[in-house]
């Protein structure tokens, strides 16, 4: 750990590390720190869409592919959209992120936890587990729960914004080639259930939902269902990971030169709950700002890092949040429940819901596809 760096990062999930690689390799002196040690789980379905992998970066063979998303309602009625999608295992994932970003140079360290943060008129003082530094930008992606957040920024996360998430893993030969989602309003309320195969002899089931009191206990009355029992009966729990996820973002994201990212500014999607997503997205666009800043001198082109900058470039992220608006104005629940439940009520037959939503699904891809080929300046598949 040098005394001076341009940039510090505080956290290295996929927003801090993306963030960190894209200013290393404008050539920023980088610190990256983070308290977890190689090998830790952030708990995490893994869950990400495959168009994203090339653009980033990540190789293929670091997800286990899914080719289908499949939501089934409490009476077992089924929707199948054809959307690719591949888990990964977010201790292999976040290594892999941050390998590169120590290739692209920047020193990145584990094992470090932050343990206070400074603001002065210069810049910010970190002090870590392993030693103090300063930097002139100081950027939060230390999650959910940000402690840099805390600290310094003057905006927080209500309690009510953050959702949490827990799940079993069970090793099985389970032949699932999809990402399940099954409503459970009854159980789960405003959140759902998932099943998400993580390769093929691992499985996970998990709940999502910020309604959720005690959700080890609701995990466990569900997994006594006998869908789910089907799926994994009596089999021994390999894991169990749980964590908090935000619900809606923060109404800014930068407070002059400190800057947040990912979970840690609240950026994620509301209902559905993919973070990964804008994580990488938030990381890339505050890591091209930042950059910019530097090496021209002024902070104008911090200001390119906004949410509307954010909307502009993924769809998804606008859907979601424009979806989340509207039912809020409504006071009407804000719940994966409530998103699938029309989609099954008279006149609607399953077959008409079915090819309408698949049609839909064909369509916000192929969008998803164009924009992000127009940002990343990459070619769209065919
Ligand atoms: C159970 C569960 C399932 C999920 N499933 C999916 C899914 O399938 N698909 C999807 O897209 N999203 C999913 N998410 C959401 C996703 O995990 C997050 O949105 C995503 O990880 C956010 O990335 P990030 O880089 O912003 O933060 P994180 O990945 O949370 O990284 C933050 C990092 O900061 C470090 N840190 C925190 N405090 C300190 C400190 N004081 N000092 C040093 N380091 C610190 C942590 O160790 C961590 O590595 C899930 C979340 C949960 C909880």
């Amino acid at each position: 750990m040098r005394a001076q760096y341009d940039v510090i990062l505080v956290g290295g999930g996929p927003s801090g590390t993306t963030c960190a690689r894209e200013l290393a390799a404008r050539g920023a002196s980088v610190l990256l720190v983070d308290k977890k040690s190689p090998g830790w789980h952030k708990p995490c379905g893994g869950g990400i869409p495959e168009v994203l992998f090339e653009p980033y970066g990540i190789p293929g063979a670091l997800g286990f592919s899914t080719p289908k998303v499949r939501v089934r309602d409490a009476v077992q009625r089924l929707l199948t959209i054809p959307m690719r999608y591949r888990t990964v295992y977010r201790n292999r994932f976040d290594e892999h992120l941050a390998e590169a970003a120590r290739a692209a140079g920047a020193e990145v360290l584990f094992d470090t936890m932050l343990l206070d943060v400074e603001r002065d008129a210069d810049g910010f003082t970190v002090r870590t587990s392993k030693g103090a530094a300063r930097a002139k930008f100081l950027v939060g992606a230390d999650g959910c729960m940000s402690t840099v957040r805390r600290k310094l920024f003057p905006e927080q996360l209500p309690e009510s914004m953050c959702g949490i998430a827990v799940e079993h893993w069970y090793r099985t030969r389970h032949g699932i080639t999809s990402l399940d989602f099954y409503v459970e309003p009854d159980l789960l309320g405003t959140g759902y259930a998932y099943v998400f195969p993580k390769d093929p002899e691992l499985l996970v089931v998990g709940i999502a939902g910020i309604a959720v009191d005690k959700p080890r206990a609701v995990l466990e009355q569900l997994l006594a269902r006998p869908r789910y029992r089907a799926l994994v009966g009596d089999l021994p729990v390999a894991a169990v990971h749980g964590a908090r996820i935000p619900y809606r973002h923060l109404s800014r994201l930068r407070d002059g030169r400190l800057i947040l990212i990912g979970d840690a500014a609240g950026l994620n999607t509301p209902i559905i709950f993919a973070g990964i997503p804008i994580a990488l997205h938030s990381g890339r666009i505050a890591g091209e700002a930042i950059a910019e800043a530097l090496q021209t001198g002024f902070d104008a082109p911090l200001d390119r890092y906004s949410l509307a900058s954010l909307r502009a470039s993924s769809l998804g992220f606008q859907l979601c949040h424009a979806f989340y608006d509207e039912l809020l104005k409504h006071r009407r629940p804000p719940s994966f429940a409530t998103l699938a439940r029309p989609l099954w009520r008279r006149p609607l037959s399953l077959p008409t819901a079915f090819v309408i939503h698949r049609a839909l699904s064909r369509l916000v891809d192929r969008l998803d596809v164009e924009r992000m080929a127009a940002v990343f300046g990459v070619a769209a598949a065919p």
